[in-house]
């Protein structure tokens, strides 16, 4: 059940199809070359009533002109082994960011997709607008940025440009409810009422005269997106209006000494918070844990005090008064969760003397942007409260394969991406921290459920739509081209051997908040493969990649071994072996230009001395094939891995079954690709 059907129960009360299929700009093919730095100019635009059937009343009028710079970089064509490719997944990602857009409306997403309907269906409704909440208007420029990709560039400025229109003169980021007959539809009350009117009135979001809301929601993502945008253009207007909206939401927090919350509910356009009691459980993490995330980034990029100071006593709020999370970070029932649970499914019926586990995604999310905070201000306690509770999930999920269930309860059965891609995030920035080693986690779930869950091959979609009759569409759904639109986009609730399993509770395939935190956790992963500091490079994850320093070949799991080309001086190289090769092996070996080469462990790492541009390093090392059994999901699957790729599930799924990896038995196969290194990355 996704957190819309959740919040709706729980408190409730609560065009076309243009994709280029090979993208423009990103097919360019043979000798290296590097873009030009042409940087194409927006805003000050008036609406487009030429071509769009729905014309939404921002709170401004027009938007402020900005840039948006090229993608510039090294571009060439290489033949790499056929494995996991981050950028390659990245791309994808792309085509399901944009491609899910509606052209009619400004190229708002379409949320959530139903494959098993006939024909496979999106649809529009208020929560659309995760497109801004979980970060897929964040992830879109840092998804270019690694890979070069110009696919549907068209939607770019017009994102960013209802981003600068949705601002109002009070600094907060105001949502449109005009205009567009789905957004309505669904709302999420619990996250919206009351909503105080420029008058002082209470309202609720159902009265009709509401035009545009704002609220801790709508503001908190959008601060790490316009974070984005500035250190790619480092046009200072950015700055201003995410400095003005910390100010804003300052001020509009509950201080409590030495921590505060956000207050419920949303304002129209002039409106004031009233007093607000401080909320709990569910909700305390979604309007005041959230937006710690942005600021910290904020502050990372800026040193900007009073963003460190909101996330700080937010910070303090979360762990210690929101009764999500105990004091030590193991995640709780909130009150509102319990209240849900009972009413929502028999199997919640004997939680009576459950205390921990609760909702996924806003347990690890509340996680992830307490670590943010933590590790932007080197706070050992509360790197170690992320900790405890990451360690707690992975207790509580498939550590083996990074299956992380919608809801941690007793043999819930679905899992949700979301919580995957927290789950990630958090193993490479505690592991970045240096308060774990959690390497081989990143390593089994990236290759294993998480991008399992990435659509790729969509053939059975159309496939498992045909078994159904024919439905109609409904005004605020779409037919065209659902599975190709979709394509890089991830799953909603996946089970431990299938793409989706439909069913009464469960009839959609996928949640875009999931397509969001996928696509930026993708990120996090491109950057974490390696990290290149004082002519001393770290490869930390055998995975292919291009980089400015040096490219890496992998070809696990086919065979045990891993070639860098060395491109720039480096006065040390270290390479941490996976977690199937023991410690100070002689069975691992490595050569360079093909002389061998000694080896000396340091801890996980291989330390294999300098190395200058052209120099080829190849390490090689031994992989096998284990057979285990593995209780995912409530459901005990065996399992067949080679080193840590699961490459046979038993039994298969039925639907869109996982794991039909067997290919990874044979020789090593290659392809061409096109790779792209950027002028310059995004610490993100
Ligand atoms: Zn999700």
């Amino acid at each position: 059940m996704d957190r819309r059907n959740f919040t709706r129960t729980a408190f409730a009360a609560f065009g076309s199809w243009w994709i280029g299929r090979n993208g423009q700009g990103q097919e360019q093919s043979g000798q290296q070359q590097t873009g030009s730095s042409f940087a194409k100019s927006y805003g000050e635009l008036a609406p487009d009533t030429a071509t769009k059937k729905h014309i939404r009343r921002y709170v401004r009028d027009t938007a402020p002109r900005f840039d948006i710079p090229s993608y510039t970089g090294l571009r060439y064509r290489d033949n790499v082994p056929d494995t996991l490719d981050i950028a390659e997944r990245a791309k994808l990602g792309i085509n399901a960011l944009t491609g899910i857009t509606d052209p009619n409306a400004d190229y708002e997403i379409y949320w959530l997709v139903n494959f098993s309907l006939n024909p496979p269906r999106m649809a529009h409704d208020y929560n659309d607008w995760v497109q801004n909440v979980e970060g897929l208007m964040e992830a879109l420029p840092l998804l270019r940025l690694a890979t070069g990709s110009t696919l549907n560039d068209q939607v770019d400025p017009v994102w960013m440009t209802g981003i600068l229109r949705s601002i109002g003169p009070d600094g907060l980021f105001y949502v449109p409810l005009e205009e567009c007959p789905w957004t309505r539809i669904s709302t999420p009350i619990a996250y919206l009422n009351p909503v105080w009117s420029p008058t002082g009135q209470k309202l609720t979001i159902a009265d009709s005269s509401i035009e545009q809301i704002a609220n801790s929601g709508t503001c908190q993502r959008i601060i790490g997106t316009m974070t984005v945008y500035y250190l790619r253009d480092g046009n200072p207007m950015w700055k201003d209006l995410i400095e003005k909206m910390i100010r804003r939401l300052a001020s509009t927090a509950v201080l409590q000494g030495d921590y505060a919350y956000l207050p419920s509910g949303s304002i129209e356009p002039g409106g004031k918070f009233d007093t607000s009691p401080m909320p709990s459980g569910y909700m305390a993490e979604e309007i005041s844990a959230r937006p710690i995330q942005g600021l910290a980034q904020y502050y990372k990029v800026t040193g900007y005090e009073p963003a460190r100071e909101l996330a700080a006593k937010l910070s303090r709020f979360v762990r210690f008064h929101s009764q999500y999370y105990k004091p030590d970070g193991t995640p709780m029932i909130g009150a509102d969760e319990r209240a849900w649970f009972k009413d929502y499914d028999p199997a919640f019926h004997d939680m009576e003397n459950l205390q921990y586990g609760g909702h996924g995604h806003a347990h690890g999310i509340g996680l992830l942007s307490v670590l943010e905070y933590s590790a932007a201000v080197n706070d050992p306690e509360g790197l170690f409260f992320v900790r405890t509770g990451y360690e707690w999930m992975k207790a509580n999920g498939s550590a083996l394969v990074g299956f992380f269930p919608e809801f941690f309860m007793p043999g819930y059965s679905r899992s949700e991406t979301c919580i995957n891609a927290d789950m990630i995030a958090m193993a490479l920035k505690l592991s970045d921290a240096g308060v774990g080693d959690y390497w081989d986690d990143a390593d089994r779930w990236i290759r294993n459920h998480f991008l399992e869950s990435q659509l790729v091959d969509s053939g059975w979609v159309s496939r498992l739509a045909k078994r159904s009759p024919t439905k109609p569409l409904l005004p605020n759904e779409t037919g065209e081209h659902v599975a190709e639109r979709n394509t890089g986009a991830f799953a909603g609730w996946s089970a431990g051997n299938d793409w989706v399993v439909p069913s009464a509770q469960h009839e959609n395939s996928i949640m875009h908040c999931c397509t969001g935190s996928a696509c930026r956790t993708m990120y996090y992963v491109w950057q974490h493969i390696l990290n290149f500091q004082d002519e001393i490079l770290s490869v930390n994850l055998l995975l292919n990649r291009a980089s400015a320093c040096c490219d890496i070949y992998s070809y696990i799991p086919y065979e045990g071994r891993v070639d860098l080309k060395i491109k720039q001086l480096c006065r040390q190289i270290r390479v941490r072996m996976p977690q199937w090769v023991d410690g100070g092996s002689d069975q691992v070996s490595c050569a360079i230009n093909g002389n061998p080469q000694s080896i000396k462990w340091h801890g996980r790492y291989l330390e294999l001395g300098p190395a200058k541009p052209k120099d080829r390093i190849t390490v090689k090392f031994p992989i096998s094939e284990q057979t285990v059994h593995d209780t995912i999901g409530g459901v005990t699957y065996r399992l067949e891995i080679r080193g840590s790729t699961v490459i046979a599930i038993d039994p298969p799924g039925r639907n869109g079954p996982l794991y039909e990896r067997a290919y990874y038995r044979q020789p090593t196969r290659w392809r061409i690709v096109d790779r792209f290194v950027p002028d310059s990355e995004i610490t993100w």
